[in-house]
């Protein structure tokens, strides 16, 4: 055993596979001055059990290319290495047994080919002859992707641990991990038992364990562990071997032809959380107790997709944890609360398949400083910190491990560990026929049910239960007047001698404007991707508040907080909870506003982009001329303890006017119309302004140079290779979500980012970039082209604009 180095350039906690993907990705980079530490030996927390199936497909390009990569590098590991891995590319079969499953399929089959990841849809028969021993019995189809694979955990494993060791990486087994040490905000190194390592970046690869690990510096890693169910038969007469992996979703079933053996395994809608009290001290290599009471009704499911099981001996009944996070996807990133603190945990039973490509992506985040492409999906920074709460966690666990294969149906919301956060007026909101959608615990209204309608989801592909709803409260917005509880904005408040100049250089827009002035900007990164996308009131000569959306507001405001220079005379504080917000929108909101204050409405006096305090009602308010939907329109900033007061009044002096209450739903519809883009959607950390058509927020010339202004530079004068336009379909009653390929003149361009359908503009619409490596796109080429775009098994044509399909001019937000 090799004694104990005083300093390593990075300490890994955690010898499973993803802690031996990331030392191995680091020593591939050069960075071989790496120690992993094991508390016991490599892979007996969670990966030694796991079932080891591969997927490809994932919900977006960026992680489906990491589940790529990651099948990619295992076919290869044991040439490289000379372990082997039991790798094996078998393909897939997913079934359907109902009309909304088969959709599903079709459209993730349609994304799979958008991401260039080969997908075949097959009839139930030609399931079954690639896999004799299915029943057909209730299935209306299938897809068949052939790149997808099985490969044996534990030698996986060890192969990358056996690559990284020979490339200098130290790995130390039997030596637990007891502390962190941090300083000024940095870690520092690690604590053992047998001593201290210091370390410029330490990576928590610690499975389950990640959450407590993360707890002791006060850094939040939201997951926890459930039991995971699978059996393993006896041989199986007539089991052909090389079988893909079969799904039936719908079972709640996989399985996997494992020699002349099948391993069946579930994902059943009631989990068991497991651990609520703790990890056992020294758990490793463990099984949990058979519960067959608990799995009776899957087997049953599954012997009814393939009956050989019913005559199929058990030769091994398995139960282990494995850690499941609040949303489904894993927790991947520096932390926002330390620097040189990494996470790569929580895996929700995908972690064999997302090792490599996760590992890779992150050894690139710790010697880069930053990641090699948007991995919003899973970066730790959508987190928030009540999300450490056990209970919360315990609760979301017994719905979470069973969503993987229930239908992922459009606007699907959580029902378990509901109600967390609510705005002040969520009883007035909820007798007004709310339907509530959650976003980081959030409940926030999407749409408002008629009198004597339940305010539930009915879910499908087309139009759900709330359409004509909201299409209401869009028309509302548009012709009338509707007010928006958009509480959960986050809110900072910057302030200070130099806070102009620290937000003069984190921002493209210019920011040094007059006292009440909006300035809508993003927040880019070294290479001009847009990192946030938010509004800036400067309240004050010293103060400015700063708006951006519920999901990004730790990500947000990390991002502030680290672009204070240490000599810099600026404080942020975040003043989330200290504001209610209203939005008061449509072209009777001044009329309407006006009843309730004396301030002088009129557009002389108070212009679009500008901001005061206002007397309104009894209280006192920040109105902001600002709108996310197209309109002349108010967004009311109240002290919490008067939005009851305020919002009573507004409903009141509403009444003559036909006000509306409305829900996000359409909102995003009415932005939509407008083309406004939607940060985590439209725009992300690899997207530039120029590609996403946001040039005009950016102040060239202003006299502080910005972050990000010499890559925009550069693409300015290069020309941008992908652009981002709205698209309409053409008759069609077809909705679009995400990720719908979108096609010129035949060929593959560009995908859709987001999609609703828009009331006013009456047809579905989207964003989406158009992508070309041969030409920069410019405004002839996209006129030039015909366009579809490709919902499940059709192409539908589609009509491609750079402007807003709505009020293109922007006159309506200036009345
Ligand atoms: C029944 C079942 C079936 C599964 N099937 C599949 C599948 O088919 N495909 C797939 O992709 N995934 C599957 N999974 C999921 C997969 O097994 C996990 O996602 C993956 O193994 C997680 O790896 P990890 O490295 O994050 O965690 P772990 O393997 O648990 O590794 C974490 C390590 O950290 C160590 N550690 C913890 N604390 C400390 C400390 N303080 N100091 C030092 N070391 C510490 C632990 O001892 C442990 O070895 C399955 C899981 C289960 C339970």
């Amino acid at each position: 055993m090799p004694s104990l180095p005083a300093h390593a350039r990075v300490v890994i906690i955690g010898g499973g596979i993803v802690g031996c993907s990331v030392a191995y990705h680091l020593a591939r980079r050069g960075c071989t001055d790496v120690l992993l530490l094991e508390r016991q030996r490599l892979t007996c927390g969670t990966t030694w059990h796991a079932a080891g199936l591969l997927g490809q497909l994932r919900a977006t390009h960026n992680l489906t290319r990491l589940a790529q990569y990651t099948t990619e590098l295992y076919a290869g590991l044991e040439r490289e290495t000379g372990q082997a891995t039991g790798f094996r590319q078998c393909g897939s079969i997913a079934v359907a047994a109902s009309e909304a499953r088969l959709e599903e399929l079709e459209r993730g089959a349609a994304m799979a080919r958008g991401f260039g990841l080969e997908a075949q849809i097959l009839s139930p028969a030609a399931a079954q002859e690639r896999w004799p021993l299915l029943s057909t019995e209730g299935l209306l189809g299938a897809v068949f992707l052939p790149k997808d694979g099985q490969t044996n955990p534990v030698d996986t494993t060890q192969a990358l641990a056996r690559g990284a060791r020979a490339a200098g990486v130290r790995i130390m087994e039997n030596l637990a991990v007891t502390g962190i040490r941090t300083a000024s905000g940095r870690v520092t190194g690690v604590v053992t038992v047998e001593g201290e390592v210091s370390a410029d970046a330490v990576v928590n690869c610690a499975g389950m364990w990640a959450r407590e690990v993360g707890g002791w510096v006060d850094v939040t890693v939201p997951l926890h562990a459930a039991e995971h169910f699978y059996i393993v038969t006896q041989p199986i007469a007539g089991l052909s071997s090389g079988l893909p992996v079969l799904r039936d979703a719908d079972a709640c079933s996989y399985f996997k032809e494992d020699t002349g053996k099948l391993l069946v395994g579930w994902f059943e809608p009631r989990a068991k959380p497991w651990a609520e009290r703790g990890i056992p001290e020294g758990f490793a290599f463990e099984q949990l107790p058979a519960d067959l009471a608990h799995i009776e009704p899957l087997f049953a499911a599954a012997m009814r997709r393939v009956p050989a099981l019913e005559s199929a001996g058990v030769q091994v009944f398995f139960n282990g944890p494995e850690s499941f996070t609040p949303d489904d996807r894993y927790l991947l990133g520096e932390t926002p609360e330390l620097r040189g603190l990494y996470v790569a945990a929580g895996f929700n039973s995908i972690g064999i398949q997302s090792a490599g490509g996760a590992g890779r992506v992150l050894a690139d985040w710790i010697i880069d400083g930053h990641p090699p492409f948007d991995l919003w999906d899973v970066d730790i920074r959508r987190c928030v910190p009540f999300q450490r709460n056990k209970r919360y966690l315990r609760d979301r666990t017994v719905e979470s491990l069973g969503l993987l294969y229930a239908m992922h149906w459009p606007f699907r919301q959580p029902e378990s560990a509901r109600g967390v956060r609510r705005s002040t007026l969520h009883d007035r909101l909820a007798s007004a026929g709310a339907c509530f959608g959650e976003v980081a615990g959030f409940e926030r209204p999407n749409w408002f049910a008629a009198p004597g309608m339940p305010p539930r989801y009915e879910y499908s592909y087309g139009r759900q239960n709330w359409f004509g709803q909201s299409a209401a409260e869009h028309q509302a917005v548009r012709e009338q007047v509707g007010l928006f509880d958009q509480s959960s904005f986050a809110k900072f408040v910057l302030k200070g001698r130099d806070a102009a100049r620290v937000l003069g250089r984190l921002s493209a827009n210019e920011v040094d404007v007059p006292i009440g002035r909006i300035v809508y900007t993003q927040w880019l990164n070294e290479r001009g991707g847009i990192e946030a996308d938010l509004t800036l009131t400067r309240e004050a000569e010293d103060a400015y508040l700063i708006v951006t959306s519920c999901a990004t507001q730790t990500r947000d405001f990390a991002w502030l907080c680290r672009g204070i220079p240490a000599d810099a005379r600026a404080v942020a504080v975040d003043v989330s909870s200290a504001y209610a917000v209203l939005g008061l929108m449509g072209p009777r909101s001044r009329e309407l506003l006006g009843t309730l204050t004396d301030t002088d409405l009129s557009t002389a006096a108070f212009p679009f982009a500008t901001s005061r305090l206002i007397d309104l009602g009894y209280a006192r308010v920040r109105a902001s001329r600002i709108t996310y939907v197209g309109e002349l329109g108010y967004e009311l900033y109240i002290p919490t303890e008067f939005a009851q007061s305020v919002y009573d009044a507004i409903i009141e002096a509403g009444q003559p006017l036909r006000l509306r209450l409305a829900g996000y739903h359409a909102l995003n519809s009415l932005r939509l119309e407008k083309a406004y883009r939607h940060w985590g959607h439209d725009i992300g950390d690899e997207d530039t302004p120029i590609e996403a058509g946001l040039g005009f927020a950016v102040a060239w010339n202003k006299p502080v140079s910005f972050i990000g202004r010499e890559a925009l530079s550069r693409q300015r004068e290069q020309g941008a290779r992908r652009r981002l336009v709205a698209l309409a379909l053409e008759g069609t009653d077809r909705l679009l979500y995400h990720n719908e390929p979108i096609w010129r003149d035949g060929e593959l361009v560009g995908r859709i980012t987001s999609g609703m359908f828009g009331h006013t503009v009456g047809a579905a619409l989207g964003l989406g970039y158009l992508e070309s490596p041969a030409v920069p796109v410019s405004d002839e080429w996209i006129a030039a082209g015909r366009y579809e775009v490709e919902v499940g098994t059709q192409r539908i044509p589609a009509r491609v604009s750079l402007r807003a399909f709505y009020d293109p001019g922007a006159e309506r937000v200036r009345v």
